[in-house]
């Protein structure tokens, strides 16, 4: 259920959570600019002793929330989430381009990846060092030392970093060096990870599952939001389909459909949604253009000698080509590149 106040007043507020509590569930407080909400997550036996609330005269609605996404859902919160890490903005009027390479593969590879993405105009660093890699003889990652390394060249250039957890047992070390803690296709349905990373502080970048529809993905994101934590930045990866040309079907449309659905910012990967490198600028710009808030691209300084996914990355130079295609249309769009989150969410 949803409990939509008509009033500000904290003790007012404070007194509504109580009851809901009271009741035996759990209340999340949404403030959005317009109005503050609590939702009221739990079943739904009690849904009309919390109907009752209504009488309160600092109550202006109560009403069941149609759809099953209680938290990450419009209904709960109608302006857009933005989340702040360090002096970087996601969501609103803020496009954010995460980029780096597949895997951390050594100091010099990651330090040097960072400062060409960081001139080109990227806020975030990315870089693997748990890999989920289809055979287990591939390239595993760097594991802790990747995470150090990582962190190390995020704070010589002055980028947060994100990076993938793959266990709910990694969670406490990955959240030890990361900004955001990013969920792989492969887990997004993995619970008790989601569970896990849904306890920590700090924001979660959720990438939609090969075989994930959209209402799963929002259910995944509801798992992270239930536990606590409402920082979720959604990303579409592209999906399987029959298509063999590209590595997955980008499903550009889950932008707009999620944007009708969620508040959650929602970002865009074209590295693994083609899995070719000169797919990947054609369809960063689309992206921007379909209202994502934000771009995941692999760049590597040699792809050819990449110990992962070297295929779909961009060279420093045509990362460099890809943000200035892109800038023009980020514009177009109302948004800005280089807003800061003081900016925007004050
Ligand atoms: C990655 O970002 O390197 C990655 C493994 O992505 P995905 O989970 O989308 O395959
Ligand atoms: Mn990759």
């Amino acid at each position: 259920m949803v409990i939509v106040m008509a009033t500000r007043n904290k003790e007012d507020i404070d007194h509504v959570v109580k009851k809901v509590e009271e009741l035996g569930y759990r209340a999340h407080l949404i403030e959005g600019v317009e109005r503050t909400v609590v939702a009221a997550v739990g079943d739904e036996r009690e849904k009309y002793r919390l109907q009752s609330l209504e009488s309160l005269p600092y109550v202006e609605q109560v009403f069941p929330i149609l759809k099953s996404f209680k938290l990450a859902g419009r209904e709960a919160r109608v302006d857009d989430t933005v989340i702040e890490v360090g002096n970087v903005g996601i969501g609103g009027g803020n496009f954010t381009v995460m980029a780096g390479p597949c895997s951390v593969e050594s100091r010099e590879q990651i330090h040097e990846v960072a400062r060409c993405v960081k001139d080109a105009g990227a806020q975030i660093l990315r870089g693997g060092a748990y890999k989920p890699r289809t055979s287990p003889y591939s390239f595993q990652g760097m594991e802790e030392e990747g995470l150090q390394l990582l962190k190390e060249a995020g704070e010589a250039t002055g980028m947060p970093v994100v990076t993938e957890v793959m266990t709910p047992e990694q969670a406490p070390i990955v959240a030890r060096y990361a900004d955001i803690l990013q969920i792989g296709a492969r887990n997004m349905q993995n619970f008790g990870l989601l569970k896990a990373v849904g306890k920590i502080d700090k924001p979660v970048f959720l990438k939609r599952g090969l075989m994930g529809t959209i209402n799963e993905l929002l259910m995944s994101a509801e798992y992270v939001m239930a536990e606590g934590n409402p920082n979720v930045i959604l990303c579409e990866r592209g999906i399987r389909t029959f298509e063999t040309e590209t590595r997955n079907t980008l499903d550009l449309s889950a932008v707009p459909v999620i944007k009708k659905l969620s508040h959650l910012p929602i970002f865009i990967d074209p590295s693994h949604g083609t899995g070719h490198w000169d797919y990947v600028t054609p369809m960063a710009k689309a992206a921007v253009v379909s209202g994502a808030d934000g771009l995941m691209v692999e760049v590597h300084p040699r792809p050819e000698e990449a110990f992962s996914d070297g295929a779909q990355s961009l060279k420093p130079s045509k990362f460099v080509r890809m943000m200035q295609e892109i800038e023009p249309l980020v514009s177009l769009c109302g948004k800005s590149l280089t807003a800061n989150a003081a900016a925007v969410a004050k």
